[in-house]
């Protein structure tokens, strides 16, 4: 949605992640597995793998989506942006309960086969399940997904939560609240990304 409201390059670990499996690159296929079973990939490989895209995309603007993770991640970034002679305008802090959490991850469809994943109040998918881009079969699976998500809690206690206080630290810290309507939460986020594209 930032994409394309802003023409401003947004990434996720994740879906650089995703690329490299699909490219079948000895990194995605390794990280794939760690995972499927709920683990975080290594602060290393993440770095890495942001570091490359910043040099590829980040030359005019850009936006993280989930990066970063960790202490460790926020403290490579700053030393990237530095070398790139550029700085972080803002960080978005999206503060969603774990009911919200647990709500989102039931009602999540994913295919069978090739791991697409998409709402299931989708009203494109509500009556025929079948994923739009290998025709695999659309499912739900709760129970590994609560499992995982037990693992991920206890990981955003440990090493996301102490982020707060660091951007906090240099001013550009803005906290919003997800657990609303995605529009409203998007029109929260743009509001705050134009004031700084403002500028
Ligand atoms: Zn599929």
């Amino acid at each position: 949605m930032i994409t394309r409201h802003f023409g401003i390059p947004v990434t996720s670990p994740g879906a650089i992640l995703r690329r490299e499996r699909d490219l079948g690159t000895p990194l995605g296929l390794e990280t794939a597995e760690v995972l499927q079973s709920g683990g975080l990939v290594s602060d290393k490989i993440i770095i890495e793998l942001i570091e490359d895209w910043l040099r590829l995309h980040g030359g005019h603007g850009f936006v993280f989506d989930g990066f970063p993770r960790t202490l460790p991640q926020a403290e490579s970034l700053m030393s990237m942006l530095t070398k790139l002679r550029t700085a972080l305008d803002v960080a978005i802090w999206l503060e969603v309960s774990e009911e919200t959490v647990r709500d989102r991850i039931t009602g999540r469809l994913q295919c069978a086969e090739c791991g697409f994943t998409t709402s299931a109040s989708s009203a494109q998918f509500a009556n025929r399940p079948v994923c739009p881009y290998c025709d695999g079969r659309l499912e739900r699976r709760n129970d590994d997904d609560l499992g995982v998500l037990q693992t991920r809690l206890q990981e955003f206690h440990t090493k996301t939560e102490p982020l707060g206080n660091f951007y906090k630290k240099l001013s550009i810290l803005h906290r919003v609240d997800g657990n609303r309507d995605r529009d409203v939460v998007f029109a929260d986020i743009s509001r705050l990304i134009e004031d700084k594209t403002a500028k």
